[in-house]
């Protein structure tokens, strides 16, 4: 695993150091109310590495204690995710709802005990009563219920005597806390709704703070690992169990950072939405971040793990890259998979000067991958190649097909052009060549020069295959939902042509199609008659800027003929600095691998981190946002040099400016040359961060919208996002994310 030890590894070595617990166990948590995705992925490697790495164990439980949105369907789709990722729960799967009873009696224990009351106020009482983050709360008058008028209550309340709402049970703690969340937090709601397990029997069911820490108490759980929105909760976690003094050990909870990616939408919310409105064809759709979307289109474990390991475990909220993402998958494909020949959009070639047919004798692997295996590739007088591997007017740097320049076709003979016959309206319908019969691939004597290789497919043998274009589904980078969709994230192509092993043979399931890409068959609708693969992943990162050494996987060698799309080796010092970059620097091996290879980016790089010693922010923005400009620019000159990045990245690191902000200040200074100091001062795009400006803003937002308001109180928590964004919106995004995020939260309650 990880050579360095992270924060929470680091805790639990302590823990076992010191004799506080003799196991390590921990748990993965999710609620069944959706498929899980790749942020599950990074809490599910989190969970169960760590308990593997110390002999521990993890278990799997449901957080199913909210009946109205979960379902059997989800329960399943996680455990298949779990094993498909290659981890094992410990025992049987264990389910929040079975504790429901023991639930049900730690409540009574805590009413006893004079820590617990039922209360009876409305919503909006509740809300007033809370005070604010500058006022304390005041407590409601039923908080001086007797112990047996509140045994009393509850009871009736878990007997459906009450309607929703209409009574609570909250923890009598402390309604001036600094932490508004220890303001005697609900513990119970009253919701007649059918449970998928429990049926009918609860009118009642546990507020996520009440059960969570016990069900981890009952499982025996020594490390609580959750994300960092939970961090003012950990506060009742350790309330409810200290109060009730459990017999120990007890677990304890440790937050880390929630998993982001550009280009992808993480909520399930957002997910279900997508589903739902038919915006994709399913939970595994290939386009979705989830696990069997992952999964369908072609992802292997191994590739996700290595996602999930690069990322590390950190405390602060980021947002990754999604190339890296998909960085890991090509690297892991790379080693494995079998090359072949696919045509996507054919053009008919006739080798005029060919008779008869013959079987070319062709690796499955180049030279670099250590994996055995070949197959015949049948070559006859009419061939397909590529569309666009032809031209009659080639742009400077082309080196395939062209009336005046040959080709190789690969594994096979050097052709070159000798007639482009064309219909009415002047398409191109066919190509007669001519091939050289001594320059066979491996055995040429025929000394012509050709500057490539492409693919292509003899026209009788060829399979018709459906090859489906999968891309990324937003075009935003922070994607706010289907507005963002991109248009061309799945592209169907009916009449690809491919050579017949891959049918027949059936080498493997994922393939390398030559200079296109990696292919998966489709695992649920391909057949011998009708095959249909789905494209995992570009050779290259075609979203990235265009470099002048192709994007690639580091330490690979060099081919004698290069192909589009292959990779191009570091030198040694290129090397040395990506080293340096991805281990002393932190930065991720894209990022690194754009750096080093640009000699101008990196030094830029060394300039403005003299000046600001700020490593993975300098480094994102160098990597993306100057070398953009840098290859936008005709002369190579930037208005702008390292000091100003150095700047403006220290205005994103200490605050003053959002890190959104910061774009468009870079615009600007990019443009006109401006110190990004004077454009935020000129500009006033300080950052508002103070509670008491916002305050109002959030206000107006909410009484603009009402209906969803109403929604969030009814229990739909997950428009918190929405206000959220409302908010910064009505502020031309200047207002502090993070600041808006606490206030709206509170405000809601
Ligand atoms: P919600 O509570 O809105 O339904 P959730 O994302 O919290 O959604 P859960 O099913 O409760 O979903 O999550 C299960 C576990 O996975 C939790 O421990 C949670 O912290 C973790 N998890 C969920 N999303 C991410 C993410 N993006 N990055 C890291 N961990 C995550
Ligand atoms: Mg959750």
């Amino acid at each position: 695993m990880s050579e360095s030890k992270d924060f929470l590894r680091t805790i639990v070595e302590a823990d076992l150091k010191s004799g506080k617990y003799k196991e390590i166990v921990t748990r993965f948590p999710p609620e069944p109310n959706g498929f899980p995705h790749i942020g599950h992925a990074k809490s599910i490697f989190i969970n169960f590495g760590i308990a593997s790495d110390y002999n521990g164990f993890c278990n799997l439980r449901m957080d199913d204690t909210n009946p109205t949105t979960e379902d059997t369907k989800y329960v399943e789709a996680l455990k298949d995710a779990i094993k498909w990722l290659g981890f094992e729960w410990h025992g049987k799967v264990h389910f929040t709802s079975d504790y429901f009873p023991k639930l049900y009696d730690y409540a009574i224990q805590l009413i006893k005990m004079g820590k617990a009351y039922v209360d009876s106020i409305n919503e909006e009482e509740m809300r007033e009563y809370r005070g604010t983050v500058t006022e304390p709360g005041k407590r409601s008058k039923y908080a001086e219920r007797s112990v047996e008028e509140n045994l009393n209550l509850f009871e009736r309340m878990k007997n459906g005597e009450f309607k929703d709402g209409e009574h609570v049970l909250r923890a009598k703690i402390d309604m001036s806390a600094a932490n508004m969340k220890m303001r005697d937090p609900l513990l119970y709601r009253i919701r007649h709704a059918h449970h998928f397990r429990a049926g009918d029997t609860w009118s009642i069911y546990p507020m996520y703070d009440f059960a969570h820490c016990l069900s981890d108490y009952i499982e025996g759980i020594t490390h609580s690992l959750c994300t960092l929105e939970f961090e003012n909760n950990r506060d009742i976690y350790d309330w409810v169990l200290d109060t009730l003094e459990l017999k120990p050990p007890r677990p304890y909870q440790y937050e880390f950072a929630r998993l982001n990616i550009n280009y992808t939408v993480m909520s399930k919310r957002k997910l279900l939405e997508l589903v739902e409105g038919n915006y994709v064809s399913g939970w595994d759709d290939p386009r979705l971040p989830t696990i069997a979307g992952y999964r369908r289109r072609g992802y292997t474990p191994e590739s996700i793990l290595t996602f999930c390991d690069q990322i590390g475990i950190a405390k602060a909220n980021s947002v990754v890259d999604v190339a890296q993402l998909e960085f890991c998958i090509r690297d892991d494909l790379n080693t494995k998979v079998p090359r072949v020949m696919c045509v996507l959009d054919p053009l008919k070639v006739s080798i005029e000067n060919y008779e008869g047919s013959e079987e070319i004798d062709a690796s499955y692997y180049p030279d670099d991958v250590p994996k055995e295996g070949s197959r015949k590739v049948p070559f006859s007088r009419e061939v397909y190649i590529e569309r666009d591997d032809f031209t009659e007017n080639p742009p400077k740097g082309y080196f395939r097909l062209t009336p005046e320049q040959p080709v190789r076709l690969k594994h096979g003979f050097i052709i070159s052009c000798k007639e482009v016959v064309k219909d009415d309206n002047g398409n191109i319908t066919e190509i007669k060549a001519e091939y050289y019969p001594d320059s066979r691939s491996g055995s040429d004597r025929s000394g012509i020069k050709v500057k490539s290789a492409i693919q292509w497919v003899s026209a009788k043998e060829a399979k018709t295959v459906e090859v489906r274009l999968y891309d990324r589904l937003f075009s935003a980078e922070i994607p706010e939902g289907v507005e963002d969709i991109n248009p061309d994230s799945l592209k169907i192509i009916k009449n690809a042509l491919i050579e017949p092993a891959v049918i027949t043979d059936k080498p493997d399931e994922r393939f390398q199609f030559e200079r296109q890409g990696y292919f998966y068959a489709d695992p649920v609708d391909y057949t011998d008659e009708a095959p249909v693969f789905n494209k995992i992943v570009g050779l290259k990162d075609s979203w990235g800027k265009k470099k002048k050494a192709p994007k690639s996987e580091p330490k690979r060698q060099a081919k004698k003929e290069q192909i589009d799309g292959e990779v191009v080796p570091m030198s040694e010092a290129q090397q040395t600095l990506f080293d340096k970059y991805t281990g002393e620097l932190g930065l991720n091996s894209e990022v690194a691998n754009t750096l080093a290879r640009d000699e101008k980016l990196s030094s830029f790089y060394h300039d403005a981190l003299s000046v600001n010693n700020s490593p993975v922010t300098i480094a994102n923005m160098v990597a993306n946002d100057v070398a953009r400009e840098l290859k936008e620019s005709q002369t190579d000159v930037l208005k702008f040099d390292a000091e100003q990045i150095a700047a403006l990245v220290k205005m994103v690191d200490d605050e003053t400016i959002s890190s959104k902000m910061a774009k468009q200040v870079f615009e600007e200074m990019a443009k006109s040359g401006t110190h990004p100091k004077k454009i935020v001062a000129d500009k006033g795009l300080v950052q508002i961060s103070d509670p008491a400006k916002i305050s109002p803003v959030i206000d107006e937002v909410m009484a603009k919208n009402p209906d969803n308001v109403a929604k969030f109180k009814a229990g739909n928590t997950k428009l918190l996002g929405f206000f959220v964004g409302q908010v910064l919106k009505a502020t031309g995004g200047k207002a502090n994310p993070k600041v808006v995020n606490a206030l709206v939260a509170e405000k809601l309650k």
